[in-house]
């Protein structure tokens, strides 16, 4: 058992901020929701409630709808591209100079170790808002040579416009939920749409200071709403209002079904980043210095609560022992801890309930037959810890491999000289298809299996290779769409094909 260490004094904008009654964010203001209900937000690694809530349901939802439609329709549509990239600009610099607060809100509220609240606060999260910041002046439609009705060169012409959507329903997880609700933000404001978000009722806390931030940086009210909630309340609600244009969802491949259904009413536009199971395949000659730490740092970031983590590793028969036994090494040298102890390098789970959920996959790994090599265990400690798990002799059909987890469980399974098209089909076993890495000094192997894989992200010798110019987003039952990059601007825009003659 880890000691409980004394934890540095939070800053006094955070405790300022955890204070407050926290209400709705609706057309600028802050407004308790309409039935008064409120929920307790709980910080992971002890248990304690820090902060409540407001619980919206269907009418704060619709209150909120209005606000982004009237907003979407008056003055947000009057702003230049040029003053919307200034907007986005500013927001990154707010995002800086209040880091400290909203490091130590992401940390409280969602478990994240320190190292990477740093990393995401001070460098993601402003990175992000500023590649966006680029895009709005370069958003163009086309002209286009056509001759719509016989009309010959001279007599008419055809262009395009790109026009932004409308009003953006996003509904978000809680592992890492400031990006989560920056994935959104950054391409519904390069694009000049609204948006009405509902964040994850576990960790709602950033996205709210960052609605108060917007405001700062000069969004006028009603362009960007929080409704706290539940999902089964306020996100159905916004997943079925037919004032929405359309939802931008992250979260389970469950909820994703259940968003394609409610979207159905109005037809509104859909993307969903969804779960997955991605596959880390080492060959023989891979450089092994660099894949122990790669493979385990895959899976174990933010505890396994990570989409893309690699939690499926196919090792060469032939090195398979070595790097089995250099990731327990690893797994079991990490100081579980809470986040704000900087020296902690692994932090709780989310919740009492998603852990039970996780030892339920670990007791199905022993039972069908995997070898527990190191974790599965819950230390004797306040809050959600949980070991970082490494089984091996996996196969295929066995549950903890086929399904997502969602938590630091990495099931590693060998191969022998078959051929590659076997390993890719293996690596290609679930509904998943989201993120997964090729280890191999071989570029001809390395580009085979890259080629083969059938996910929406694939690294050679790194695993998940994040950046804001980078396109991400699942193939197969991992989602619909992409986001970042320039792709990631397309699903909030919409083509106006427009023929003048004279
Ligand atoms: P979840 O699906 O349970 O919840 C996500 C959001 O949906 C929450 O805000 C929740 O309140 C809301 N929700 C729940 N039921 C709803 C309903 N009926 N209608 C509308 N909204 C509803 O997921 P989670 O447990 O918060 O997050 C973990 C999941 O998110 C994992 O499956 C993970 O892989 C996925 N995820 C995917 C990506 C990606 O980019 N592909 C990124 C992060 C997380």
């Amino acid at each position: 058992m880890n000691a409980v260490p004394k934890l540095p004094a939070l800053a006094a904008a955070t405790n300022a901020f955890l204070a407050r009654k926290h209400q709705l964010f609706i057309d600028g203001k802050w407004l308790a929701a309409v039935d008064g209900r409120r929920f307790d937000v709980f910080d992971p690694a002890t248990g304690e409630t820090i902060a409540t809530a407001a619980a919206g349901e269907a009418a704060d939802i619709d209150a909120a709808v209005r606000a982004a439609r009237a907003a979407f329709e008056g003055p947000w549509s009057k702003f230049t591209a040029a003053e919307r990239s200034r907007v986005l600009w500013k927001l990154a610099d707010l995002v800086e100079q209040n880091a400290q607060e909203l490091i130590e809100l992401e940390i409280v509220d969602s478990g994240l170790p320190m190292a990477l609240a740093q990393y995401v606060v001070r460098g993601v999260v402003p990175e992000f808002f500023r590649y966006y910041a680029g895009w709005p002046t370069k958003i163009e439609g086309a002209t286009i040579p056509a001759a719509p009705q016989g009309k010959r060169p001279g007599d008419a012409i055809t262009f395009t416009l790109r026009e932004p959507l409308g009003v953006v329903g996003a509904i978000t997880p809680w592992n890492s939920p400031l990006p989560m609700v920056m994935l959104k933000l950054g391409p519904a404001l390069a694009t000049g749409c609204t948006l009405v978000l509902k964040p994850a009722e576990l960790a709602p806390l950033t996205a709210l200071r960052i609605a108060e931030l917007c405001s700062e940086a000069g969004v006028p009210p009603g362009v960007v709403n929080v409704v706290t909630g539940f999902g089964e309340a306020a996100g159905a609600a916004l997943a079925a209002h037919p004032g929405v244009d359309k939802i931008a969802f992250t979260g389970s491949t469950e909820v994703g079904r259940l968003i394609v259904k409610a979207a159905a009413g109005n037809l509104k536009k859909v993307t969903l980043e969804l779960g997955g199971k991605s596959p880390i395949v080492v060959f023989p000659d891979a450089d092994l210095e660099q894949v122990i730490p790669a493979a385990a740092r895959a899976c174990y970031f933010l505890q396994g609560q990570n989409c893309m983590a690699g939690t499926r590793l196919f090792v060469h028969d032939e090195v398979h022992d070595k790097v089995v036994e250099g990731i327990a090494q690893i797994a079991r040298a990490m100081k579980l801890g809470p986040g704000l102890d900087p020296s902690s390098e692994f932090g709780p789970l989310i919740s009492a309930e998603h852990r039970q959920r996780v030892m339920r996959f670990v007791d199905a790994g022993k039972r069908e037959g995997g070898e527990l090599v190191c974790g599965g265990t819950a230390p004797s400690r306040p809050g959600y810890f949980l070991q970082p798990t490494l089984f091996a002799r996996m196969k295929n059909d066995m549950t903890p491999v086929r399904e997502e987890i969602f938590g630091p469980v990495l099931c590693v399974q060998s191969f022998g000289d078959a051929d590659l098209a076997q390993v890719a089909r293996d690596a290609n076993s679930t509904i998943y298809g989201l993120s997964g890495s090729v280890w191999t000094r071989d570029i001809g192997k390395a580009m085979q299996m890259v080629h083969r894989i059938d996910s929406g992200q694939v690294a050679v010798n790194m695993h998940a290779a994040i950046d804001a110019a980078v396109p991400f987003g699942g193939n197969k039952q991992s989602g619909w769409g992409r986001e970042f990059g320039k792709e990631g601007l397309e699903p909030y825009l919409k083509t106006k094909a427009v023929t003048v003659t004279w």
